[in-house]
């Protein structure tokens, strides 16, 4: 098999008979001739030519047998969860989850007679000790968000083998750039692929990659929810996972650079950046990544989050995450803010807590500009 910046480059591309051109071309139909072919091919049946192709880049660079692609990554997530667990199962979630995944685990999974539990932490043994015998799958997402756990995978996967039920990961932080969790043997991997696979904050997608036994379950579900992603949108993003390789590199080196720098700083009280040799689980992330992603999150001493995000210049307060620039957020008030005060001291997210998303910038500028706004 290719090495993964080739993959990046070339995987799933469609191959232009008509005209040699070196890009998939965008096949804008929503009708296609059915008479004399093998397969009906509509947007929602998720098997137009642009849907293969994302889908199959998707594939190559997790490591899966296949992939689908879907119209948001918490399309992907209900998708995923809907085909496998019904009334009278049970699923456990890691603690510490993207805030959408926990707000749909608490509002839509017992009105549909599913049940949960939420380990009390990430170990691999908290896991274990909330599965019951109607438990049908584990859910767990490293490095979390926002305070950038790391869950050991590989023990997460010996968890779910023991007991027979199903392992899925959100590997949207990582990318698949830094960490392949199908190699690892998880059976379901979950991008938001908004963040870096599309990398250029202007489309939402979701994507799947699994085995084929998994994913043809998947793929039935998903008709029927109908999350789709238009023709456009997916060659964005098949455009965007070209650089894939080179953004993560940069991505990776400004975030260690910038962790670096904060935790020096006398105005900083607490960095979670896993590359960060005093990180808890630095060893553990050292292990199971190749790199170790732009997400970071820190307190600053003797401002509030907000004053100190109106201070910065350069880097501008945003939701979202996995762009080229480098973006800051208050969790309490964007990804974690239905939580509410309670939720949040239970997750245990501090209230000022800052989130940066790295991005392509100088990693000098970004360095001045953190400087300058902590004063
Ligand atoms: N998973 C993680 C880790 C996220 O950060 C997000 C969104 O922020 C999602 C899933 C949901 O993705 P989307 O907004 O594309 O539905």
């Amino acid at each position: 098999m290719d090495r993964f910046p080739t993959r990046c480059v070339h995987a799933g591309t469609i191959r232009d008979e008509q005209m040699k051109g070196l890009n998939s071309p965008i096949f804008t139909s929503t009708s296609f001739e059915f008479i004399d072919r093998p397969e009906t091919i509509y947007p929602r049946y998720l098997n137009t030519p642009n849907e293969k192709a994302v889908a199959g880049k998707i594939a190559s660079l997790e490591c899966t047998e296949s992939a689908l692609v879907f119209s948001s990554g918490m399309a992907a997530i209900s998708t995923v969860l809907f085909t496998f667990l019904g009334k009278g199962d049970h699923v456990v979630f890691q603690h510490g989850l993207y805030g959408g995944t926990t707000h749909f685990m608490e509002r839509d999974l017992e009105r549909f007679g599913i049940g949960f539990s939420v380990a009390p932490s990430q170990s691999a043994a908290d896991i274990e000790a909330c599965i019951r015998d109607n438990t049908r799958l584990i859910y767990i997402e490293t490095p979390s968000n926002p305070l950038l756990n790391i869950t050991d995978i590989e023990a997460v996967v010996r968890v779910a083998q023991n007991a027979g039920v199903i392992s899925v990961i959100d590997n949207t932080f990582a990318s698949p750039a830094n960490q392949q969790p199908a190699s690892m043997g998880v059976d379901i991997v979950i991008h938001s692929a908004t963040k870096y696979l599309g990398g250029h904050s202007d489309i939402v997608a979701g994507a799947v990659a699994a085995g084929n036994q998994h994913m043809d379950q998947i793929y039935e579900t998903g008709l029927n929810f109908g999350g789709s992603l238009n023709a456009t949108t997916l060659y964005l993003l098949e455009r965007s996972m070209k650089t894939l390789h080179i953004r993560m590199e940069r991505i990776n080196r400004n975030a260690m650079e910038l962790a670096r720098f904060l935790d020096s700083h006398p105005r900083v009280k607490q960095v979670n950046y896993p590359g960060l040799p005093l990180h808890p689980q630095h060893d553990l992330a050292a292990r199971q990544m190749t790199g170790f992603g732009g997400m970071l999150s820190f307190e600053v001493l003797g401002q509030d989050g907000i004053s100190f995000q109106k201070r910065l210049n350069l880097i501008r307060p945003s939701m979202s995450l996995g762009g080229l620039e480098t973006i800051c957020s208050s969790p309490a008030q964007t990804s974690h803010r239905h939580l509410g005060p309670a939720g949040r001291k239970a997750e245990g997210i501090p209230e000022e807590l800052i989130r940066l998303s790295v991005g392509i910038e100088d990693a000098e500028d970004l360095r001045a500009d953190l400087e300058q706004a902590l004063g």
